[in-house]
């Protein structure tokens, strides 16, 4: 089984100590390409930095809502300069945040439409996060005529999603499908997901699936979980494990054009030390 996990904050502290056994046991477990977000263009560059120096692994550029109120006139000119390097597949992760409300709603939307327009521009797909923020969230992305793009770790409900697969996006699962508590109805909900929409993620270190167990150190999640998202995802559906492997990695590959990026750069390149 080949895996992508879409969305994997690599770049956290909380991987600064053993960050190479980390990706040794992603790779065991089959997950062979990680895409690490970039939450600020501070953080966009050391993802890059990352996955230029690591087979497989590629990097978004973006500014995550919670951090919009740090933005300035300077901020999307620094996310264009470095959105050219190879290993990048993606603007984002970029969206509105409703539930922390870190930065006031009036920054999260000018910064998230810019970004949106700087994904059009190059001609990258964006890495959204929307979190209680429907349906102001799904207006700007219609407005914009965004199509292509995932709404990455998906925990809305059926009108959110509907909105989403009505604009044609991709449609990112994380471990909250695992949580009993507030995933159930992602159950029922990811069979709504046409089989082309469809991506699965970690989003580690955060969403360490709950019923995994035994549970990690510290809590911590990381890429190697990403076949226990896949084998609840497809108990839901009521399919083969394998299938959806195969389906989720092309849709992975297909979205963010992995054939192409940096792909031929990667092969010349020695795995990191
Ligand atoms: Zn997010």
């Amino acid at each position: 089984m080949k895996l992508v996990d879409i969305g994997a904050n690599l770049t956290h502290a909380a991987f600064g100590a053993d960050l190479d056994q980390v990706l040794a046991r992603a790779r065991q477990a089959g997950v062979e390409t990680i895409v690490v977000t970039g939450t600020t263009p501070q953080d966009s560059r050391s993802a890059i930095d990352l996955a230029d120096s690591h087979r497989g692994m590629f990097a978004t550029v973006g500014v995550h809502p919670h951090h919009a109120r740090d933005c300035g006139p300077d901020t999307i000119s620094q996310l264009k300069s470095i959105a050219g390097h190879p290993r990048v597949v993606a603007i984002g992760e970029c969206g509105l945040d409703f539930n922390r409300n870190y930065s006031p709603h009036p920054d999260q939307e000018k910064w998230f439409v810019a970004q949106a327009e700087l994904g059009l521009e190059l001609g990258l797909p964006l890495f959204l996060h929307s979190r209680d923020a429907h349906p102001r969230f799904s207006e700007i992305l219609k407005s914009l005529k965004i199509h292509n793009a995932v709404a990455h770790c998906f925990t809305g409900e059926r009108d959110e999603l509907k909105a989403y697969l009505d604009l044609g996006l991709y449609v990112g699962i994380t471990g909250w499908i695992c949580d009993e508590r507030r995933g159930k109805h992602l159950l029922e909900l990811v069979r709504e997901i046409p089989r082309d929409r469809l991506l699965l993620e970690t989003d580690a270190p955060y969403l360490t699936p709950r019923d995994l167990k035994p549970q990690p150190k510290a809590r911590r999640n990381e890429p190697a979980f990403l076949p226990h998202i896949l084998k609840a995802v497809a108990r839901a559906l009521g399919r083969p494990a394998e299938e959806l492997a195969a389906e989720t990695t092309r849709n992975a590959t297909t979205l963010f054009r992995l054939h192409e990026s940096g792909s031929s750069a990667a092969a010349q390149r020695p795995l990191a030390a």
